[in-house]
């Protein structure tokens, strides 16, 4: 039998790095203001921007620091309330109490995405929302949108996990005002650490940008789309300037000479990614016991993991199931049942109003979240296939055969 895959290690880095990463190393230039023109971290904005087809790109050190900047840029007072999904990762409503803002949760359903009738009972509460794509799962955008639009309450795209991921055929992150990904080592595009926002808004990325370490005058080095001289962006830039605090919250150009060989890999990654969650989401919705929500009708995803809810087990079976999947080689981690866990609101002790979701609640006391990275082998994944697929039934019995 094939042992199960180790999930843990990355794909390796591009080759094409290590010119470069040597390059920086001899010259000794890892600041991004240094160079007059063209530093990695520049030229990794303007890739990105285009790539997902925005006007402007920050780079910066982590998404969590891209979603505290586009609170920030947007100018909201201290005090004012954020809505987020109940299920996220704790950096983000730790991001909106890092930007003296007051985070509120609404319900997720039983397929990871945003409870709109509970979403829509609390926007006229708050001032902003961030519509966290929790593990690439897109909640319903056109619903999301209306709603805000209606209200002229801003969105901004926690996309940390959704790089690659359509709606619509629109690229996920460019929908809201502003959208946040992350380049950490779980995500699609691996530096160890970092992030980047994209926006349209020019006076909002004029802000970021300065709050973000553009001192003095290092925002002429910030262009505007295809490198060009932006008039709207250097009024934007001479409207702020000395009028914002500076958080240094800047990226190094060796993470982004780590980042640019692998955006050319993105699109065989999203590819192989889909194309690998579908294959086990069918195998495993062959259980009664094992549900995959299918995604909504016009989303494309990307994911490089995959979540699905046990049914019909109580939290007995659900633990059992989890120790002999792992007794075989494959780590399940159901969200809400592990100690401690950072995606269960419950542990989020830090936030100045605690609140209860019992659907939220529910749907993560039985969801699962296994890795499949990108780079596994159709054996490799019939391997932990199979396991979950066994784990379950030794758990749940044989399923009853009628009529014979
Ligand atoms: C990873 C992740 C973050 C945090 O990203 P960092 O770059 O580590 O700050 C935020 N939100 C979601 C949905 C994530 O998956």
């Amino acid at each position: 039998m094939t042992l199960p895959p180790n999930v843990h290690d990355a794909e390796p880095i591009p080759a094409a790095a290590k010119d470069a990463i040597d390059a920086l190393m001899k010259s000794g230039d890892l600041f991004r203001y240094t160079a007059p023109q063209d530093a990695p971290v520049a030229l990794l904005e303007a890739e990105f921007a285009e790539l997902l087809g925005s006007k402007y790109a920050l780079a910066v050190s982590s998404c969590s620091a891209a979603l505290f900047l586009s609170l920030k840029a947007l100018g909201l007072p201290r005090d004012a309330r954020v809505l987020i999904p109940g299920f996220t990762f704790a950096a983000v409503p730790s991001s909106i109490v890092h930007a003296d803002c007051i985070p509120v949760l609404c319900e997720v359903g039983q397929n990871y995405r945003i409870d709109i009738a509970d979403f829509e009972a609390k926007l006229d509460t708050v001032q902003a929302v961030i519509i966290s794509h929790m593990r690439g799962h897109t909640s319903d955008m056109d619903a999301i949108m209306e709603l805000c639009d209606a209200r002229g309450i801003p969105v901004i795209e926690d996309a940390a996990h959704s790089l690659g991921t359509t709606w619509h055929g629109r690229n996920i992150g460019t929908i809201g005002k502003v959208g946040c990904f992350s380049f950490q080592s779980y995500k699609m595009i691996n530096a160890g650490e970092g992030g980047i926002l994209i926006t349209d808004d020019a006076d909002l990325v004029a802000r970021a940008v300065i709050m973000s370490g553009a001192y003095e005058h290092n925002w002429k080095k910030h262009k505007g789309p295809h490198g060009d001289n932006s008039p709207e962006l250097e009024e934007a830039f001479a409207k702020w300037q000395n009028k914002l605090p500076l958080y240094n919250l800047r990226m190094n150009n060796l993470s982004a000479v780590v980042i640019r060989p692998q955006i050319p890999e993105l699109a065989r990654r999203v590819r192989d990614g889909l194309a690998n969650h579908d294959y086990v989401a069918n195998r495993l919705n062959t259980s009664p016991h094992i549900d995959v929500p299918a995604p909504l009708a016009p989303e494309q995803r990307a994911p490089d993991s995959i979540q699905f809810n046990l049914v019909d087990m109580d939290d007995a079976d659900i633990r059992a199931f989890s120790a002999a999947a792992e007794g075989r080689g494959v780590k399940v981690q159901v969200f809400g049942q592990s100690e401690d866990n950072a995606r269960a609101f419950w542990n989020w002790q830090f936030l100045p109003e605690q609140v209860e979701l019992p659907n939220t609640r529910s749907m993560l006391m039985s969801a699962c979240d296994v890795r499949l990275p990108v780079r596994l082998t159709r054996q490799e994944l019939d391997v932990i296939a199979d396991i979950l697929l066994a784990s379950v039934a030794e758990v749940t019995g044989p399923v009853p055969v009628y009529g014979t």
